[in-house]
């Protein structure tokens, strides 16, 4: 590393707590889907914020909203309200093609926090949710949250919340009964390695849900807002309409914003002064979702999303290294699954290499590149797998 990078690095060390471990790299600036860091070295960015940034960095539409709106209406608190903010919940509501009622805040964990007590809202008080799944680092959404290692040293947490195996239709109907609230998943499972549940999943959990009266929440953090190539992933599933959505991550295209959108009853579920956040609905965050909706469609990026994970499965898949096994995801959501435990030293020879992606488990590389990722920066990552495939086999040496 250079001395700049090794600079921020050490004040890093100074003045923050350990719970990140040493971040891997400092980045001072970014555009579109590069970033560069200190010493002025370009990376082409699959990680893209943990699937935040939807338009990638600086999109002249975010930054020309976010300046406009902050610029003459900042904050301004939930005594009153601010158009872009109604907006952007009636821009949301469209998209969901359904009448429903919105809840902003600022980030995924407090969406999944709205929707918990939406489901204690109902009177039961059991929760099903899954292993694997990541809803977030609070207290009631790593309740949700079936990563044992995660939710150990903060037992007990809230709330009587059963966790069933991803995927399997059999003991979720099992697990779900007269006094289940909410079941909760996630329609791809993003965290552990992008895990893709089985034809008919989420058909099966709605008609599980429906039969007792459980709502069903859909946690698309990762997978909305045009990340799958649709506007909410469950959207590709026929027969499947959630009683909540929680959302986050794309939908502030870099701002932080979050938003708990409920349908039929559940909607009707929070009485004045049972839920809220200072920050929730901030008008100049909403601006900046308004402008990541409005790109999202007059770009047509929805169909770019469909493009290019095809090209970069295909690519993938054809590069026939005897490191990759085969690609799963969904959309710009992709997990490279290795043949061996190696996706640490993939992701730092990638970062040698000048391309950022994520190893969230031993032997899967993760991509989330932004939505308006081009033909040519697919193509660049595509012509440089072999070689950091090859680097990440060779000595080791990675980490
Ligand atoms: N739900 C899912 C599916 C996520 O992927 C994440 C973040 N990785 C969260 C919730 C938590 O979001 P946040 O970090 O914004 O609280």
């Amino acid at each position: 590393m250079s001395d700049a990078n090794d600079e921020l690095t050490a004040r890093w060390q100074g003045a923050f707590m350990n719970n990140y471990g040493t971040p891997l790299l400092p980045l001072v600036r970014g555009a579109g889907s590069r970033v560069w860091d200190a010493d002025g070295k370009e990376y082409l960015d699959f990680v893209g914020g943990i699937a935040v940034n939807a338009l990638g960095h600086a999109h002249p539409a975010v930054v020309d909203a976010v300046s406009r709106q902050i610029a003459s209406l900042g904050h301004i608190s939930n005594f009153f309200m601010a158009e872009p903010t109604v907006a952007l919940a009636e821009r949301l509501l469209e998209r969901f093609g359904r009448d429903g009622r919105v809840f902003f805040c600022n980030s995924g964990a407090e969406a999944n926090e709205a929707a918990f007590k939406i489901g204690r809202l109902t009177g039961r008080t059991h929760v099903v949710a899954t292993e694997g799944s990541f809803h977030g680092r609070t207290m009631g959404a790593l309740a949700l949250t079936g990563q044992q290692g995660k939710r150990e040293p903060f037992l007990p947490l809230p709330g009587d919340v059963t966790h069933v195996p991803f995927g399997d239709a059999q003991a979720l109907a099992a697990a779900v009964t007269e006094d289940t609230a909410l079941v909760v998943l996630e329609p791809v499972q993003g965290e552990l390695g992008v895990v893709v549940p089985p034809a008919g999943y989420l058909k099966a959990a709605r008609a599980i849900t429906a039969a007792t009266g459980a709502l069903l929440v859909l946690d698309e953090v990762q997978t909305g807002v045009g990340r799958t190539g649709h506007w909410f992933e469950y959207q590709a599933h026929e027969g499947v309409l959630p009683d909540v959505v929680t959302l986050a991550k794309g939908l502030g295209g870099g701002l932080p914003l979050g938003a708990t959108v409920a349908f039929g009853r559940a909607a009707e579920l929070l009485q004045p002064g049972q839920h809220g956040t200072t920050f929730g609905g901030n008008p100049v965050a909403c601006a900046a979702g308004l402008a990541v909706l409005d790109t999202i469609e007059n770009e047509g990026l929805l169909e770019n999303v469909k493009r290019q994970s095809e090209k970069l499965r295909d690519g993938i898949t054809g590069a026939g290294h005897p490191l990759i096994d085969y690609v799963r995801g969904a959309g710009l959501l992709l997990g490279i699954v290795l043949t061996e435990p190696r996706a640490p030293q993939v992701r730092q020879a990638a970062q040698e290499a000048g391309f950022l992606v994520n190893a969230p488990a031993p032997d899967v590389v993760r991509l989330m590149p932004p939505l308006n990722l081009g033909d040519d920066e697919v193509e660049a990552f595509l012509g440089a797998l072999p070689g950091i495939l090859d680097a990440a086999n060779g000595d080791g040496s990675g980490e």
